[in-house]
């Protein structure tokens, strides 16, 4: 064959397509009744948005990003992620000045060039959620929350874990710690490490390489340099949680992948998928609005790897639905099709066989089709005016006299 998908990008037929439709309805689902609202943001942003937010030393921005040029000479990048584009939208269009609070969700595809595996693609799709304006450790503990119990709603067993790495007044003194040991340890690091833990120590926490990990292990812990304001906020998240019944493990080596985070960092892990366990994290970003150009503005938010989700959940049943109307001869088909017709537009599932093939043959598309019931319009049918509705599972037929009477039986 000439043309195939991209190496890493992934094509989804039903059913795995329905899969991906019932994670997203149950992620939209539990979002709109915590009172977000969606924002749709483009899939392609000026490459400096990602730089300046996600971080230059990060390996999304080193390794990971598409960028190209476009046709005018800007740089373009797509999107590695959500939180960036969102937190642009949210000062170009001058949000903070209109309301005190924020709550948005998103979905859609992000791209990293990465090594594919299962899932881990190049194209994949986030489900996230974002809140500017709220500095109160309530926030923190109402988005973790929400995460936990869209994870339930998914029936995704993932274990919570949590910590704090400090604000812009206590980290910069465990940095220097942090870089004093690194240094001390170089010897042990990655090359990856070694190369960039002098610009960026804190990377070095989440090398997945062994040998970094042996030496993490022994490195001091962020929540001993917290602040008092930290120290506070982080105390006052977890006493939330344990009000709102979110079981959760401290990790006081969690500092995420990306730059933009400050104080609470979360990641909820599942042991059914190996190495790539991280199914859904998020954090604090209360530097970011400012960073970016916007006022000073408190954020925070999360994002649920959709590919990895549907690794862990079962497809959804096919259970029977609507009517599938099975005709003979021109009359008959032409009686069906309007019988089709008028049930749709009451709002029910209707199909019809347009190979008009045998009787046969069309209960048999019924059956493929997961109708629940078929409605035959035969030789009898016509002659004697009425239809006849049979329940496909139990086989159980009766005759109807109208639409309408028909309509009342489903
Ligand atoms: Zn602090
Ligand atoms: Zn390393």
């Amino acid at each position: 064959m000439e043309f195939k998908a991209i190496r890493g990008v992934e094509d989804l037929l039903p059913p795995e397509s329905e899969k991906f439709e019932k994670v997203v309805d149950t992620f939209k689902k539990v979002v709109k009744r915590a009172g977000f609202k969606e924002v749709i943001l483009p899939i392609f942003e000026d490459v400096r948005l990602f730089t300046r937010s996600v971080g230059e030393t990060t390996d999304i921005v080193q390794k990971e990003m598409y960028v190209f040029e476009d046709k005018g000479g800007r740089t373009i990048a797509l999107r590695p992620e959500g939180t960036a584009s969102a937190v642009r939208a949210y000062i170009e269009h001058g949000v903070f000045a209109k309301e005190p609070f924020t709550k948005w969700f998103y979905v859609g595809p992000m791209f990293r060039f990465e090594r594919p595996q299962a899932g881990r693609r190049r194209q994949f799709f986030q489900a996230g959620c974002e809140v500017f304006g709220l500095e109160q450790p309530g926030a923190d503990a109402e988005v973790i929350y929400l995460a936990h119990s869209l994870l339930k709603a998914l029936a995704v067993e993932a274990e919570l874990e949590l910590n704090s790495i400090g604000c812009s007044s206590c980290r910069p003194e465990y940095r220097g710690k942090l870089l004093e040991f690194l240094e001390e340890n170089k010897g042990q690091l990655c090359e990856n490490c070694l190369s960039r833990f002098e610009r960026n120590p804190l990377r070095v926490l989440d090398c997945k390489e062994e040998q970094c990990r042996a030496v993490v292990e022994k490195a001091p812990k962020i929540t001993d340099y917290l602040c008092r304001e930290c120290k506070e906020h982080y105390e006052k998240v977890k006493e939330l949680l344990n009000l709102m019944e979110v079981p959760f493990k401290e990790n006081p080596l969690l500092v995420r992948g990306l730059d933009y985070y400050t104080r609470t960092v979360f990641e909820f892990k599942s042991d059914k998928l190996g190495a790539q366990s991280t199914v859904l994290a998020g954090g604090r970003y209360d530097n970011l609005v400012k960073q970016l150009g916007g006022p000073k503005t408190p954020a925070l938010g999360f994002a649920m790897g959709i590919d990895r989700i549907m690794l862990l959940i079962e497809s959804p049943d096919r259970k029977r639905e609507g009517v599938f109307v099975v005709t003979r001869g021109e009359e008959g088909y032409r009686k069906g099709l309007e019988l089709v017709k008028f049930l749709r537009e009451k709002g029910v599932k209707a199909e019809i066989d347009h190979r008009q093939g045998s009787f046969k043959a069309q209960m048999k598309a019924a059956d493929r089709c997961r109708a629940k019931f078929a409605v035959i319009i035969g030789e009898e049918e016509l002659q004697n005016d009425f239809l006849s509705l049979k329940e496909l599972e139990t086989g159980k037929q009766e005759k109807v006299e109208t639409p309408e009477e028909l309509l009342a039986r489903l």
